[in-house]
């Protein structure tokens, strides 16, 4: 069993470590390698194995800040293992940050870079800093690393100067836009941008849970009668995929409150008519009445479809109603997602959509409404959550966004749709190159005690401890490997093995042993994404690579 010491109680090096870790990790490029954190004083920091030799810790960058970020995590970032303990001597600013104008400047520069997260010695919010400050800070000894993911900086005094500074938040069914902007005389400028990427698989995670508490009942269980329907459901109650949304947004929203010195909050505020995206047509009293008025659901169908299969034609024969996006593939019960088909076509059709099945023509022009009823079902709940912040709150509508985002001439993103919600987003100055975060909500554990076979026996062991020699899955590690096929440095988040052998990032087998944790897993999976979207972009990406 080996024994994990924090990293604080380790020597040398002390802001070259850190500058080149924030080098790395501002760079965009994903050949990082955030060095442990020295002379942070939270002890859960950077806990290492005792055999990691501490130098590879502080190994040299081995990513050009200036190359193309290459995709994935947990690669091989660079070979061979330079010598231990090298110094840079390029380490100076002018060859950290690219000659030019400045990154939120009128000319956009490809790659500019969310600014750092800091905190004074009294873990109160500081002023966020441009990467550039923190590096000097690092470097000079004034800060030390308190995060990896986002990026953040504890100083080590107290500073005073404090600006206006907003929370913006675009809310979405599936991803919310997050941004910080600065409010100067001129209008906001972006700051700071994240995107948040809401789970989905929460509805499928609840069912499977029930099916085996069910199944194991059963097993287990004497029969017991069917009780009432007893239970009820509290006020605002909402379903937990929906209130999961809520509750991530509130979260982040808590966090960069504590993180920064936020002192407005903006939120979109939207609100979506089902019935206008469904009929663009309808108004007035149309809104009343609804699509079956005066039928019984298959009487309309039948009325709908002419008493004939939809598929084959053919009438005079047994119809059922069927599903053109069936439900296993999350299609509705609504009644423009019914048809009518004889019993061969439907069978025949099985989970296939109408358009799969050679039926493009049937599958309903308008999108699901799943997203924009989610929408609906949070705004009240989120703008009553952000209320107990104290901070005052400016409300802007869907269709303001979309009007300030147009006026500037932004392309569509979560986050600037967030930098140009509400009044406060007609002049904003962002970079639409500018490289967010992104940060994706991730499960955390798996409930299944034991895996399946085919045929639902058990198979191997039952499920070993979540913590594996002081590692959890989804810990930020860094790996340096001296020797041997895994040789190289490796970062991302951890996969842990009861043989003690890792997953790193993509990479399998790397030992315990060259493994420093960076970051506990906080439930959330962190990576920068650039605007790639755009064509003057991928022209001079396809410049730099010839
Ligand atoms: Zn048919």
């Amino acid at each position: 069993m080996q024994k994990h010491i924090p990293t604080k109680a380790k020597a040398p090096t002390k802001a070259g470590g850190c500058a080149r870790a924030l080098k790395g990790s501002l760079s965009g490029c994903d050949q990082t390698q955030p060095a442990v954190p020295q002379g942070t004083d939270r002890a859960t920091w950077g806990t290492t194995s005792k055999n990691t030799p501490a130098d590879n810790l502080s190994s040299p960058p081995l990513c050009n800040p200036n190359a193309t970020p290459a995709p994935g995590k947990g690669e091989r970032i660079g070979k061979p293992v330079p010598k231990a303990g090298r110094r840079i001597p390029h380490l100076v600013e002018d060859n950290l940050t690219p000659k030019g104008a400045s990154p939120m400047g009128a000319t956009p520069r490809k790659g500019s870079f969310n600014r750092v997260l800091v905190l004074n010695q009294d873990r109160t919010p500081a002023m966020p800093c441009t990467p550039a400050r923190a590096r000097r800070l690092l470097s000079a000894g004034k800060a030390a690393v308190l995060r990896f993911q986002p990026f953040m900086v504890i100083l080590k005094h107290n500073t005073q100067g404090k600006q206006p500074l907003q929370l913006k938040t675009d809310p979405g069914a599936k991803t919310a836009g997050l941004a910080l902007t600065l409010q100067t005389k001129t209008g906001g400028k972006v700051i700071w941008a994240a995107e948040l990427a809401h789970r989905t698989d929460i509805k499928h995670a609840l069912l499977q849970r029930k099916a085996q508490r069910r199944g194991r009942r059963q097993r287990k269980t004497r029969y017991r009668a069917a009780r009432f329907q007893n239970r009820t459901r509290p006020k605002g109650w909402l379903a937990p995929s929906v209130k999961n949304r809520v509750l991530r947004g509130t979260t982040w929203t808590q966090r960069l409150i504590r993180w920064t010195p936020i002192t407005h909050l903006v939120i979109e505020h939207v609100k979506f008519d089902t019935q206008l995206m469904a009929n663009p047509e309808i108004s007035g009293i149309e809104y009343q009445p609804g699509t079956l008025q005066g039928y019984e659901v298959r009487q309309y169908l039948l009325e709908k479809w002419d008493r004939r299969c939809a598929y084959c034609g053919r009438d005079n024969r047994p119809l059922t109603s069927d599903h053109i996006i069936p439900r296993s593939r999350n299609g509705s019960n609504r009644i423009l997602n019914l048809t009518l088909a004889c019993q061969p076509c439907n069978q025949d059709k099985g989970s296939r959509t109408a358009a799969e099945y050679g039926f493009p023509d049937l599958q309903p022009s308008t999108l699901g409404l799943q997203a924009a009823a989610i929408t609906n079902t949070i705004r009240w709940q989120l703008v009553d959550a952000l209320k107990t912040t104290k901070l005052p709150i400016e409300y802007g509508s869907g269709g303001r966004t979309k009007y300030n985002r147009t006026q500037q001439n932004y392309p569509k993103a979560h986050w600037i749709d967030a930098a140009c919600a509400g009044p406060s987003g007609e002049a904003v100055q962002l970079n639409p190159h500018q490289q967010v975060l992104r940060i994706s909500a991730l499960p955390r554990n798996n409930r299944r005690m034991v895996r399946p076979d085919t045929f639902g026996f058990p198979k191997g062991q039952p499920k070993g401890p979540s913590n594996v020699k002081g590692f959890r899955t989804g810990d930020l590690v860094k790996a340096v490997v001296p020797t041997g096929t895994k040789r190289g440095s490796w970062y991302g988040r951890v996969a842990v093995r009861a043989t003690g052998n890792f997953k790193v990032g993509q990479r399998d087998g790397i030992p315990v042993r060259y493994l420093a944790k960076l970051q506990h897993n906080d439930g959330y999976n962190y990576e920068p994404i650039t605007s790639t979207f755009l064509p003057g972009l991928k022209a001079r990406v396809a410049s730099a690579i010839c």
